[in-house]
């Protein structure tokens, strides 16, 4: 058994096609007519030009739209006027160009390769992908296509090249493996978009597997098995029929409304962290964004992300969104998240410390940039603006003060924003879900987060595994918090929501329905299944299991009660 990354989920099983690379040997030598040498430079890339314009077709039909586009990139990446330019400038200097050509692309591959952007060093893949399509061309060299490959094949490759991809059969290749990508790489979304369960990123995969060699790809779990035995053959298929089935059966969600048995409404939104993960929650179905990380911006660099990056970054998710709504979280800092140029002094007792809104409340100018930021994104989707950790009202007013402040200056400057924008809070402490009945006064909305909310009801650090059995949002004190947050937030005509893992959690949802939660905000993954689970239940069967759920005396009971309802 090999492990790799997990990048689509499903289970492969077949035999082996390497693709080996076309060897593209040529040697270097001075041209005695440069301008000629242009000519077939040109001639070169229009051909690459043409055939990636059809290649994107092909995945147009076979994946879809988004996957087509990245082909497009490639056709913007070839046209370049830098990379041609500068290839020509040095092809007119006397080199060939296959000599000039990668050349410049290997400038280019390792400019990109260097950035910290995962964005980015993806470019450097497209780079290599197109120099080796040009130098095909140059060389005349025949394209391996894996077209023609057989019903049950896994590919095999030391990295999976859009135009590769672009060649699948899909009901012919049932799996694919690689030695180099992430979950993020191109690969990783052509694999998922055609359905195709992939194992990326194995160590020397193509020194260790063979050419026709029977293997069993675990996209989900992220394991190749080669020459399976028959016992592994035989759980395998079992495990690729109920994934199939699963599949098919939450397929018939995407494109729904989320409903209860009885017709009831909720909403179905996602947790995300970076813009870029906007395009997952569309990719996903989800309704929108319930929680926004924004310490994620702040995570991965040396100094505090400036207004102009942050705005950028929250425009950039409100842009992906279309109008769907957008809660930013303002910064949630401390506790078990660190950041090290922040300067947080260590404490005794981090997560009862120096966090979150208290941190901002005193940082002011740190927690005013990111809100005139978020302020001035507002002018672009639905954004609301939610905080962390409150306790107590006076911090709430607080916050809320600076942002009217904000929007006054906003307004003087002329600068764009919603002056309607609602201002929401997290409910993850003791305090606020016993409060809540005087907060839902003065906050527009309520966002459950049961990972903390756990933790401080409880009393117990999750990370601390002598602990760590006291911590689950099924233990009946936790579920008395969520049960009263829900009903001050409706009593007071506020929607309440809950972006806690505990959202996604089958066991807990006709619980929150019954006790009258609007919004879900789950991992974009769990979309699907959560959209499912909702559909299950009607309010009135929903209450009958709470009704019995909440006379129940420890987490075991509940947790095995719900267990046999579900
Ligand atoms: C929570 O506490 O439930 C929550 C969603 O916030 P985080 O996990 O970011 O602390
Ligand atoms: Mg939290």
């Amino acid at each position: 058994m090999i492990k790799g990354t997990a990048a689509s989920d499903g289970i492969g099983i077949g035999r082996i096609l390497l693709l080996e690379e076309t060897a593209l040997v040529y040697t270097p030598h001075t041209v005695d007519d440069p301008a000629a040498e242009v000519e077939r430079f040109r001639r070169a890339v229009d051909a690459l030009v043409e055939e990636t314009t059809r290649d994107a077709a092909a995945l147009r039909r076979t994946a879809g739209e988004k996957e087509a586009l990245i082909m497009e990139g490639h056709i913007s990446l070839i046209n370049d006027p830098a990379l041609k330019g500068e290839t020509e400038n040095l092809i007119m200097g006397g080199q060939c160009a296959e000599a000039a050509y990668e050349t410049m692309c290997d400038m280019f591959i390792g400019i990109f390769s260097s950035m910290e952007d995962e964005m980015m060093r993806q470019r450097a893949a497209d780079v290599r992908d197109i120099k080796a399509g040009l130098l095909r061309i140059l060389l005349g060299v025949k394209d391996v296509k894996v077209s023609d490959a057989p019903k049950g094949t896994v590919l095999l490759t030391k990295e999976l090249t859009p135009s590769v991809t672009a060649g699948i059969k899909k009901g012919n290749i049932v799996g694919i493996i690689t030695e180099t990508g992430g979950k993020t790489s191109h690969s990783a979304i052509l694999a998922r978009a055609l359905e195709i369960p992939a194992v990326l990123s194995v160590p020397n995969a193509t020194g260790i597997l063979k050419n026709d060699q029977p293997v069993i790809v675990d996209g989900s779990a992220g394991l190749v098995i080669p020459d399976p035995s028959f016992d592994e053959l035989a759980h395998y298929t079992d495990k690729r029929e109920r994934f199939l089935k699963e599949r098919a059966e939450l397929e018939k969600f995407r494109g729904r409304r989320t409903k209860g048995a009885d017709g009831a409404e909720y909403e179905l939104v996602c947790n995300i962290g970076k813009p870029d993960d906007a395009e997952k929650v569309i990719e996903f179905d989800g309704e929108g964004v319930g929680l926004f990380r924004t310490e994620f911006l702040f995570m991965d660099r040396s100094s505090v992300p400036t207004e102009e990056e942050q705005f950028a970054a929250y425009q950039k998710a409100a842009l992906v969104l279309k109008g769907k709504p957008l809660i930013i979280r303002t910064l949630d800092i401390g506790g078990d998240k660190e950041i090290p140029y922040m300067g947080l002094e260590k404490e005794e007792n981090p997560f009862m410390g120096f966090r979150a809104i208290r941190y901002c409340l005193k940082k002011k100018d740190l927690f005013r940039t990111q809100l005139r930021a978020i302020l001035r994104a507002s002018a672009f989707g639905d954004i609301k603006i939610m905080f962390p950790l409150i306790t107590c009202v006076e911090e709430l007013r607080e916050a809320k003060a600076i942002i009217e402040d904000i929007k006054k200056e906003l307004a003087l400057l002329g600068i764009p924003f919603d002056r309607n924008i609602d201002v929401g809070i997290m409910v993850e402490t003791a305090a606020a879900a016993a409060l809540a009945d005087v907060l839902a006064k003065e906050a527009a909305f309520f966002s459950i987060g049961t990972n903390d909310l756990t933790g401080y009801t409880m009393a117990c650090d999750r990370g601390n595994a002598n602990v760590a059995y006291l911590y689950s949002a099924l233990q009946p004190a936790v579920l008395r918090m969520i049960e009263r947050t829900i009903r001050c937030g409706r009593e007071a005509g506020i929607p309440v929501g809950m972006c806690g893992e505990a959202a996604a959690n089958a066991k807990l949802i006709p619980l929150l329905i019954s006790f009258g939660l609007t919004e879900f905000s789950v991992s974009a993954p769990s979309v699907l299944r959560v959209r499912k689970c909702i559909s299950r239940w009607s309010k009135e069967e929903a209450d009958r299991v709470a009704e019995k759920a909440m006379t129940l005396s420890t987490e075991k009971e509940v947790s095995e009660y719900l267990e046999s309802v579900i």
